[in-house]
């Protein structure tokens, strides 16, 4: 049971750095020097501008042909700026659903729709372009911190990005710097923390301003300080955003619109906290069964978690 609340499996490196690098699909698969799974189809439109309705209508999906069935016929429908918590344990299927919705694969069955459109109809950029990620590790780029922050949008002001700065908190940390936005950064450098890369990535998601938010709630251990800060600058990037959060985090969890409870490739429960805990069922018993005061230790403690 333990294994529930316990942090993801580690993602693969290309995974996340495929997850990481959302603004701009050509320069990603630049960097991986891969072919891309998913290709637009020859009729593709552009998506218009989105509010953010997500429904998942019978998604079945396997990662091959000789790959069994990992997701079966799952039925999600979300409303544009809803909270949506996945829980569940390792290998249930959240990072596939998650891979669904911003088109790394396509469905092997059912559709996923967005705004009305399935995503197979509309073109990989305007679909990506208003979807953001943030992973548990961000990925940072080797440059300055501004040309991090101006990959969520090459065409912001500096205003708008001392603004996002600001509001996701990295200001004051930047101020500090001799070379302030100009400091140089590296891809897998030690100048910026953990919470600071997290901090970074909020900034350039706030600076995209995309209307869909992928988060992949971090387990890392940061000081209590950081912590609080990326506590606040999480809420100011999600305000007003359809976001799917694998959350770790039992705050998280509760102060979700919805729940889903992913087991075994389905969606086993979904309902807010207070619904789940009066069905119940797995969630209530998992609550119950007092796992969760161990992720509300983790919380006050912020030390990492056991395996
Ligand atoms: P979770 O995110 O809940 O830990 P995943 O979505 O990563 O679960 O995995 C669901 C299932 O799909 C698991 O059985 C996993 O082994 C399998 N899987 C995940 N990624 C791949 C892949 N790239 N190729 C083949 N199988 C995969």
């Amino acid at each position: 049971l333990w294994r529930f609340w316990g942090p993801l499996s580690a993602l693969s490196k290309v995974y996340s750095q495929l997850l990481s690098a959302m603004a701009s699909a050509e320069r990603l698969f630049e960097i991986l020097d891969t072919e891309p799974e998913v290709k637009n189809a020859a009729s593709a439109s552009a998506l218009p501008p989105i509010r953010g309705e997500v429904v998942l209508k019978e998604v079945s999906f396997r990662y091959g042909p000789d790959k069994p069935e990992v997701l079966h016929g799952i039925n999600v429908s979300i409303k544009p700026g809803q909270r949506v918590a996945i829980v569940g344990p390792t290998g249930a299927g959240k990072s596939t659903i998650v891979n669904l919705l911003m088109r790394f694969y396509d469905a092997t069955g059912g559709k996923v729709i967005i705004d009305g459109y399935d995503v197979k109809d509309v073109t990989l950029e305007s679909l990506r372009s208003q979807m953001g990620i943030v992973l548990q590790d961000s990925f940072i780029f080797s440059g300055t911190i501004e040309e991090n922050l101006r990959y969520g949008n090459e065409h912001a002001t500096d205003e708008a990005l001392r603004e996002a700065a600001r509001s996701v908190r990295i200001d004051k940390f930047v101020a500090h710097l001799p070379e302030g936005y100009d400091t140089q950064v590296e891809e897998r450098g030690s100048k910026l923390s953990v919470g600071q890369r997290q901090l970074l990535a909020f900034g350039r998601v706030l600076l995209s301003d995309p209307r869909i938010l992928i988060l992949d709630e971090a387990t890392s251990s940061v000081d209590t300080e950081t912590e609080q800060h990326i506590q606040a600058a999480l809420a100011t990037v999600l305000e007003g955003r359809t976001a799917f959060i694998i959350a770790h985090r039992l705050s998280t969890i509760r102060d979700a619109d919805m729940i889903l409870v992913v087991q075994d490739g389905t969606i086993a429960e979904s309902g807010t906290h207070a619904e789940l805990m009066q069905t119940s069922g797995l969630y209530a018993n998992l609550v119950q069964s007092q796992l969760l005061m161990q992720q509300s230790f983790h919380e006050a403690s912020s030390k990492p978690q056991a395996g």
